[in-house]
């Protein structure tokens, strides 16, 4: 058989068989047997790429997911729109016909759907002719376009082909075998050499034979390497453990587009985590990469953000796009572009990933020339750190203990961080790796059931970013008398700041405003709350009197604790806003003999 002529129906009848298979050995090999008895000698690419669609790079994005996928498919099928398939394609998360059967799998609702249209006879769909129609999908830029290829493949499948064609489109199989899985079976080296190189094609040629070992390859400027990526720890402690007797930095967790920066001479590339290649950021960075890195070949690692000039902050995630645009088309805002190298992976014409996370730090601060809100560098003295103003927080710190991580950890939760990173400073940098050489710590939120209904009834003041202006709540619940009259009095329960977005937060905030009481010296509580005498819950500002507030949603990690600093017997750990509910009565507040029933039955008792 030659390559034009094997057909997808093979391919398929092996992902069927690897879906049932219990072990990944069996797994594994079914993809041997494609590989020596179907293909062998033959060009791998083109099956490999089907099988792992997430690491193609060949083709670019079918701008198709489900939903887009399934508006196309109703018109590929031909289907009315408000009839039951149609209906069925659309509402995908909520199941197919068999009552709920394959929620949430979009492949396997089509597959149902499919089923009543297609039959079981297979077209004889090659593979080579997929791959064609696959790039033509990639081209076509309107819906019609990408409809009018679903249809042709619709005509040369049978429901079964098409179910894994829409898997393949989708990037995800759900096979049940890992990626690395996958590459040891193609070859010893096939891992390695994707992680330097990204490059899928170029895998599948060099490592045709798998008895010749691979001379291993170092990473190259202009080619995208596998980010290493953070491991995630659910507390300060485990990550201490894991780290032990390492010197540790611990960074804050931008929340932004991890992007590596390839600089050579005046060639720029922006190869996202996915390495995909993302020219649109040249309009905002061009110039201060060209003037402030002063070698002519590098590789930076790091994150690019959004900084505001107006609030001096960095603005929330989600904006990179516009501004992008926005700087293409030459328009006035207050909103830039900045990029934070918190690594160097290449400088000059050595790749420097072997030396430690030390020494590359010092390279960073050679080769980096900051400039505010544009190009900054991120390392434990040097760069974001020594700029920052008075009283704002660090951005990394060197941790000698645990209780140094923790207080790192809340400072960034507090000021509406996503996070830290936990990094051992003698490590190299690794392509690909998520073993544990970075650790990741984010707050856990988990609906605790429902959200937790509860009233404002004060405020704190923020530092650095919000500094002066009210930035976080102190939250209460209701002590309810008898259940037909309004509440009277109201505990305080907890002090919740994140999860509005700024926007979200200055509309509250103006709203609350008028209603702020200070809490002046001698601290007098307003008689409708009741509070503790730890200073820790005092707020800075009082709400006048409940029926002037407002109630939050919130939700919060599972687990309470026993409250020593608030009046309620419980607390919430990392509690976040769901949402303001300025559509519910202040008086229709959670009351704690409801919130203690709640934990109770959450507990088991
Ligand atoms: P997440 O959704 O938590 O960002 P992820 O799977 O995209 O996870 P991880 O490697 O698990 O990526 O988490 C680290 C990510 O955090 C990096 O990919 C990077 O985008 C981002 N990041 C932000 N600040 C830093 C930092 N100081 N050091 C390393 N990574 C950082």
């Amino acid at each position: 058989m030659t390559d034009e002529t094997v057909r997808f129906g093979v391919l398929c009848s092996m992902f069927e068989a690897m879906v049932r298979d219990r072990s990944a050995a069996k797994k594994r090999k079914r993809f041997r047997t494609l590989l020596d008895r179907v293909y062998t000698g033959r060009d791998y690419f083109s099956a490999v790429r089907l099988i792992l669609p997430a690491l193609d790079r060949e083709r670019c994005s079918y701008g198709l997911k489900e939903s887009a996928l399934a508006a196309a498919l109703v018109d590929a099928l031909g289907l009315a729109k408000d009839s039951p398939d149609a209906l069925r394609l659309v509402n995908w998360r909520k199941g197919g016909a068999r009552s709920g059967a394959n929620a949430g799998n979009f492949a396997l609702v089509a597959a149902e759907v499919l089923q009543r249209r297609q039959g079981m006879a297979s077209g004889g769909l090659t593979i080579k002719e997929l791959n064609d129609a696959l790039d033509q999908l990639a081209s076509k830029e309107n819906r019609e376009g990408k409809t009018a290829v679903l249809s042709g493949l619709i005509k040369k499948t049978n429901a079964l082909e098409m179910k894994w064609i829409l898997m393949i489109i989708l990037k995800d199989l759900k096979l049940g075998i890992s990626e690395k899985s996958i590459f040891h079976e193609f070859h010893a080296d096939a891992e390695d050499l994707f992680n330097v190189t990204c490059d899928l094609k170029l895998v599948c040629e060099k490592l045709k034979d798998r008895s010749q070992r691979h001379k291993r390859q170092d990473i190259e400027v202009g080619k995208a390497v596998r980010p290493q990526l953070a491991l995630r720890v659910t507390d300060a402690a485990t990550a201490w453990r894991k780290l032990h007797g390492k010197h540790v930095v611990v960074e804050c967790k931008f929340d932004g587009d991890r992007i590596q920066i390839h600089k050579n001479g005046e060639e720029i590339h922006f190869f996202s985590r996915n390495f995909l290649d993302h020219p649109e950021y040249k309009h905002g960075m061009l110039n201060v990469i060209l003037r402030n890195i002063t070698v002519e070949r590098c590789i930076l690692d790091g994150e690019m953000l959004v900084w505001d000039t107006s609030t001096q902050r960095f603005a929330e995630f989600g904006s990179n796009q516009e501004i992008a645009k926005a700087a293409r088309e030459g328009l006035e805002s207050d909103r830039q572009l900045c990029y934070v190298a918190f690594d160097i992976l290449y400088v000059g014409d050595t790749s420097v990933i072997h030396q430690s996370l030390t020494e590359r730090h010092d390279l960073l601060r050679k080769v980096v020339k900051p400039l505010k809100g544009r190009l900054e560098i991120l390392t434990p003295n040097g760069g974001l750190n020594d700029r920052r103003l008075q009283g704002e927080p660090c951005w990394s710190i060197v941790a000698y203990t645990v209780e140094d991580v923790e207080r790192f950890f809340k400072e960034t939760i507090e000021n509406r961080d996503e996070g830290i990173v936990l990094k051992d400073l003698g490590s190299k940098w690794e392509p690909g790796d998520r073993s544990g050489k970075w650790l990741k710590l984010k707050p856990d939120y988990i609906h605790a059931g429902a959200d937790l209904d509860v009233l404002i009834i004060g405020g704190y003041f923020g530092s650095g970013r919000r500094g002066g202006e009210v930035a976080q709540f102190l939250v209460g619940l209701a002590v309810r008398s008898d259940s037909t009259s309004c509440p009277k009095r109201f505990v305080s329960f907890c002090r919740v700041g994140t999860g509005l977005s700024d926007e979200e937060l200055d509309t509250l905030i103006t709203k609350l405003k008028p209603y702020f009481r200070k809490n002046e010296y001698p601290k007098k509580v307003p008689p409708f709350y009741e509070v503790t005498n730890n200073s820790k819950e005092r707020p800075d500002v009082w709400i006048d009197s409940p029926d002037k507030s407002v109630i939050l949603s919130i939700t919060s990690d599972i687990r309470t604790i026993k409250s020593e600093v608030f009046a309620a017997p419980y607390s919430l750990r990392f509690p976040r806003i769901h949402r303001v509910r300025y559509d519910k009565p202040w008086h229709e507040c959670l009351d704690v003999q409801s919130f203690v029933d709640l934990v109770h039955s959450s507990n088991g008792n």
